[in-house]
């Protein structure tokens, strides 16, 4: 059954379209259904438009996180061995409506959302952002995502253990194969692996190697047939270089990144997205919600080489997309990047890492992460202008009057 919407006209605004340099005044944007029908320096004419009165404040597209978990819903992770999926999924809504609350209209998560919370989302059955998903993060016996106890020797079931049913372990280029097919069959958009070591995880060395040459390459090559790619888990040159030579194209996190494994990632045309503010936020508050020792201490050790980390990708030409992969109680913080990030870059540039560089990460350039006619309408209004003041996008969302999806209003205070 087909209802028709009346078009959006966004009038009496600064229109800022991240592949300029600046907010312009003048512009007006007409939404019609999804997407954006047009975009003019001069008064748009549609009758029949509903039509909203900016008030003089910034438009611009919706923000892009290119590293969420919207299933990891407990601090420590490894609490969530006793949360069963009807909770996980409960827990799982109430993070993704604080995400769209905050401005993020799209979020890619890396290890656990699937096919069914996608679709609630897609439906309309919980408001939340676009979800771009990789099914299980899959990583080697021992590795980042091997969640068993030491004492645990056969694997364990996943259908009231949320770890595992965000997790995949597989061993052998076959078997990494088979996994991948596995998330792909069942819809993920991307695939994630484990090339290193992780902070969240109590037994394997940070500097661990993960997966090997030849099973990265199955990861890579099976992904590249279904018209998909890989994402990697890593934090050290050694990782990053092998999960690069053999076929992935971004990187997670990469804080320990230096000059030449950057250059090698440029060279391919891949991305790094960094999270800076979920090492700040551990290492502030994460013991209260039962953090171990053993993971902070890691947590420090990757802290350091964070703001580092982003002036070694911009010197080398790697685009960097926008991540927080916070978990749980710590997922308010989501916004906080936009500060840590402000360190080291210009306002101008972390605004582009989330939004154009998310449409690159996300191959939807054009689509999203501009204001241009064709894209979707996705779009967020701020009290100000966040070129000149980033604290804008903090306060969960209190800065932003107007937040659409797909051409729908999930919050308009302006009526
Ligand atoms: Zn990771
Ligand atoms: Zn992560």
């Amino acid at each position: 059954m087909e209802s028709r919407v009346p078009a959006i006209l966004f009038r009496n605004l600064k229109l800022l379209d991240p592949r300029w340099t600046a907010a312009r005044g003048g512009y007006e944007v007409l939404v019609e259904g999804a997407t954006i029908k047009e975009v003019s320096d001069k008064p748009i004419k549609a009758s029949g438009a509903r039509v909203v009165d900016c008030g003089g404040r910034t438009l611009m597209p919706g923000l892009i996180d290119c590293h969420v978990h919207v299933f990891l819903s407990e601090v420590n992770i490894r609490n969530l061995e006793a949360v069963p999926l009807t909770l996980l999924t409960a827990r799982a809504a109430d993070l993704m409506k604080a995400m769209i609350d905050r401005g993020f209209t799209t979020v890619r998560d890396t290890g656990g959302a699937d096919w069914g919370i996608k679709t609630a989302v897609e439906t309309g059955l919980i408001p939340g952002p676009r979800l771009f998903i990789s099914g299980r993060a899959i990583g080697p016996t021992g590795g980042h995502s091997d969640s068993r106890r030491r004492t645990d020797t056969g694997p364990n079931c996943g259908c009231c253990n949320a770890m595992v049913y965000a997790m995949a372990i597989a061993d052998g280029a076959d078997e990494v194969r088979k996994t991948v097919r596995e998330q792909m069959r069942q819809g993920a958009d991307q695939i994630k692996i484990m090339c290193s070591g992780g902070v969240a995880s109590p037994y394997d060395p940070l500097d661990s190697l993960q997966f090997s040459p030849a099973e990265i390459a199955a990861a890579t090559d099976e992904a590249k047939n279904f018209g998909r790619y890989v994402l990697a888990h890593a934090y050290t040159p050694e990782a990053i270089t092998r999960a690069v030579s053999n076929g992935v194209r971004t990187i997670e996190h990469g804080n320990l990144i230096d000059a030449k494994s950057a250059k090698l990632l440029a060279s391919k045309g891949g991305f790094m997205i960094a999270n800076l503010v979920t090492y700040f936020v551990m290492k502030e508050r994460a013991a209260q919600f039962g953090m171990t020792r053993d993971m902070l201490d890691k947590n420090d050790l990757v802290m350091d080489g964070a703001l580092r980390s982003l002036e070694i990708c911009k010197r080398a030409g790697v685009e960097v997309g926008y991540g927080s992969d916070l978990l749980g109680q710590l997922q308010v913080e989501q916004s906080c990047e936009f500060i840590y990030r402000a360190e080291v870059l210009k306002p101008l540039e972390i605004i582009r890492q989330a939004t154009l560089v998310g449409a690159k990460i996300l191959r939807q350039e054009g689509k999203l992460g501009v204001v241009a006619p064709g894209a979707f309408a996705d779009l967020i209004l701020v009290d100000g202008d966040p070129l000149k003041k980033l604290e804008l996008f903090l306060d969960q969302g209190a800065h932003l009057p107007v937040i659409m999806k797909a051409g729908q209003f999930h919050k308009n205070t302006l009526r």
